[in-house]
């Protein structure tokens, strides 16, 4: 029997894992999520042993039970492979008593990659076993690091083209180069006179033009999108914390079934939303420790039941997680009410139209596993610039953020004992300015691929291939368009009309 799929906000309709994974989101605006929560089906010894590819098919199969063996093991194998500049797909690295699990090896060294270059394979193949014809085409607006990562993965992918938009002057340099430099003849990327949020409603107006989908549909393609809302990027973001906890076991710092701490740097609450999966898989984690930056919406939901997004917007120098609606989070509200859809779409409801909601006591007292803080600009800095002066090693600005939330908890609550994997989610080098500076104000001066020499030669690690290649790539994207002319880059890219 098949692990169906149904909407956090009704649950008439039941789909499976590859239809859900097509769809990305439900007719009616919620997210989908497994009729039931799977177990794991492997025991500790098993998994011990095991590759970062095995255990994360042993992890994927109990969710998409609609594919075969053959069919997951392949996204699987075509997903992790030498695009990561480690065979250990995500190393771990102990300092000052907690595991840094580097989930930033992969080909645009941020955590996205690791649901991004597994998503094309997803959904390719779930076309095929559900006979869509149609060649699919990704759109996506980005404000930076999601459509570098979103480009990688899809890039040269059978069956996909996929189309990038960007703000020509809302990304930084690096972002940019990054992009415009992608290789692969089913990529486009677009820079458009506007900001980010008009790049979005261009996006959003493309994808509900019914008369574009047909000409689209006439000629063979259909769109579809990367979003981080998508079954097919949450679930492979589960793997981690399973091979996580196997390793800390295989190397003796756990006993068998000792329980962990995970602390997660927090944005779009799906890196999170994948631990708490793991958790109800059986996997043995204490508490899942919900990090944010100055963009505290979270740690005042988990301190006061109200979610509250009424609230000045700031820009921190851990720009994925400046991020006032939480996406994801939705799915485990559905969860805390009892799987009870109509609870949850009032709530949305209620977010969608005063930007607010408080939830029960009931659901409060469900939410015991977790613990939410905050770490301020200054004190993110701080973190930075005292694990490298203490260690040598050198934080991200979002890991520090998650960093400097496990010493409060830690002081909070007076757990030192419990081992605690803290989730690494972009390497020092894509904000190597932010962290160089932390650790001294006179690399300020420096130029962008200066300090990302002076960050090698301090930190002691190798420039990562994503940085150096586009030191010196050529420029395969040039094209510039007005927010009005959208839909046409898209038609004249697929050469419909
Ligand atoms: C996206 C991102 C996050 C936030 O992850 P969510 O799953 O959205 O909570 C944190 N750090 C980095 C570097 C990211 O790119």
């Amino acid at each position: 029997m098949n692990l169906m799929y149904v909407s956090t906000r009704n649950n008439q309709e039941k789909l499976t894992a590859s239809q859900a994974i097509l769809k990305g989101l439900a007719d009616d605006g919620g997210l989908f999520v497994p009729e039931s929560l799977p177990a794991l089906d492997v025991s500790l010894e098993e998994l011990k042993g095991m590759t970062y590819q095995e255990t994360a098919y042993a992890v994927m199969k109990q969710f998409f039970t609609d594919f075969t063996e053959e069919e997951l093991k392949d996204c699987i194998n075509r997903a992790y492979d030498d695009k990561f500049d480690t065979p250990e797909i995500v190393p771990m690295t102990e300092a000052r008593g907690a595991y840094y699990l580097e989930l930033f090896h992969g080909a645009t060294i941020a955590f996205k990659d690791m649901a991004l270059s597994i998503l094309p394979h997803l959904l390719t193949t779930s076309a095929r076993k559900n006979r869509v014809k149609n060649e699919i085409v990704i759109l996506t607006a980005t404000s930076g690091d999601t459509g570098k990562a979103a480009l990688a993965g899809f890039a040269d992918v059978k069956g996909t083209k996929i189309i990038v938009f960007y703000p020509k002057n809302g990304v930084s340099p690096i972002q940019e180069k990054q992009m415009v430099t992608q290789k692969g003849d089913n990529t486009l990327v677009v820079g458009i006179h506007g900001n980010f949020d008009q790049a979005q409603t261009g996006v959003k107006q493309i994808f509900g033009d019914k008369a574009l989908a047909r000409e689209l549909d006439a000629a063979g393609f259909q769109f579809s999108s990367a979003n981080s809302i998508n079954i097919g990027r949450l679930v492979p973001q589960v793997a981690y914390y399973v091979y996580a906890y196997a390793k800390l076991y295989a190397n003796g710092v756990i006993a068998k079934d000792e329980p962990i701490n995970v602390t997660v740097p927090t944005g779009n609450f799906g890196n999170i939303l994948a631990a708490f999966y793991a958790k109800n898989m059986g996997l043995p984690i204490a508490k899942l420790i919900c990090a944010s930056n100055e963009n505290k919406v979270l740690y005042d939901f988990f301190s006061t039941g109200v979610y509250d997004r009424n609230r000045e917007f700031v820009l921190t120098s851990s720009p994925s997680m400046d991020i006032l609606i939480s996406s994801n989070l939705e799915r485990l509200i559905y969860h805390i009410a009892g799987d009870d859809p109509q609870k949850n779409a009032g709530l949305m409801e209620s977010l969608a139209r005063t930007g607010r909601y408080e939830i029960t006591e009931e659901m409060r007292a469900e939410l015991k596993d977790f613990y939410g803080n905050y770490t301020g600009e200054a004190e993110t800095a701080d973190v930075i610039k005292a694990m490298y002066e203490d260690t040598g090693y050198i934080l991200d600005t979002h890991t520090a953020v998650a960093a400097g939330v496990y010493e409060k908890y830690k002081k909070d609550t007076g757990d030192r004992e419990t081992k605690t994997v803290i989730a690494g989610t972009a390497s020092p080098f894509k904000f190597s300015r932010s962290v160089m500076t932390a650790i001294d104000g006179k690399y300020d001066a420096m130029g962008d691929f200066e300090l990302v020499d002076e960050l090698s030669r301090i930190g002691n690690v190798k420039v990562p291939r994503a940085i150096e290649e586009i030191r010196s790539a050529a420029v395969l994207h040039d094209t510039v368009c007005e927010v009005a002319d959208m839909p046409d880059v898209v038609r004249k890219f697929l050469g419909v009309r």
